[in-house]
């Protein structure tokens, strides 16, 4: 089995999630995407933990700097795609669309998602029903196009979009609220929104973070997936 706790790094600035992830079979941990090393030595003191991973999801600087910190501390290994090979420093794992990674007993489908960036990956833990989305898929939104086309992105939702409804997905930014502004103005007679906003509301109200939602509740709300041709993807 898999346990995820996050840390929100850059607080009111970026609002980065950071993912430990621990298989319980085995102890084995991960960090997903390090955004700050501070708060995220603290969450791995509180849980007792000494991560051997560290998986990058893209080579954005808020995605990775904590890497060469933390994979010092805790002489973790750092995984990221074979196309980051030669921008994420100290990366010595990697890994590829369609491979697995095992983090114990877990195991993670690589799944390229070219788009945000080229070689953006996502962590499918099936058996889990857990997607780690970095900054392809946010709640009610998706990542902008920094070096990918619309149609790798379109494409890259696609894929997302043919994983199981039940799936809960781990987003790399908390934009909920930002987002929930165009989602709710794109369709107004999309009444699911209004019961979407309400559970991440009440999510944000107790347990302290929206996440995770599932990807059926994402694909009646989010404009992004409801999309279903390119040209109306380009229009959005
Ligand atoms: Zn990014
Ligand atoms: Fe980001």
């Amino acid at each position: 089995m898999l346990k995820i706790d996050y840390v929100l790094c850059r607080p009111g600035v970026m609002d980065n999630y950071s993912y430990i992830l621990t298989d319980t079979a085995t102890g084995i941990s991960a960090i997903i995407d390090p955004s700050e090393v501070t708060p995220i030595i603290k969450k791995c003191e509180e849980l007792d933990i000494k991560p051997q991973y560290i998986l990058n999801t893209h080579h954005h600087f808020d995605h990775t700097d904590g890497n060469i910190e933390l994979s010092q501390k805790y002489n973790a290994q750092i995984v990221c795609n074979e196309a980051d090979k030669h921008r994420i420093e100290g990366a010595t794992i990697f890994i590829k669309d369609g491979e697995e990674f095992a983090l114990g007993e877990s195991k993670a489908k690589i799944i390229d998602v070219s788009g945000h960036t080229q070689g953006h990956i996502l962590y499918y833990f099936a058996k889990d029903k857990a997607l780690f989305t970095g900054d392809t898929l946010f709640n009610l939104c998706i990542g902008g196009l920094f070096e990918g086309t619309a149609k790798q992105m379109f494409e890259s939702l696609t894929k997302i979009k043919s994983l199981p409804d039940d799936t809960l997905f781990y987003p790399g930014h908390e934009y909920t609220f930002h987002a929930a502004n165009f989602a709710y103005h794109y369709n107004q007679a999309n009444e699911n929104i209004i019961k979407y906003l309400t559970k991440a509301k009440s999510n944000l109200a107790t347990t302290g973070h929206v996440f995770p939602f599932t990807l059926g509740e994402e694909k009646l709300c989010n404009p992004y997936l409801q999309a279903t041709t390119l040209e109306e993807f380009t229009h959005l």
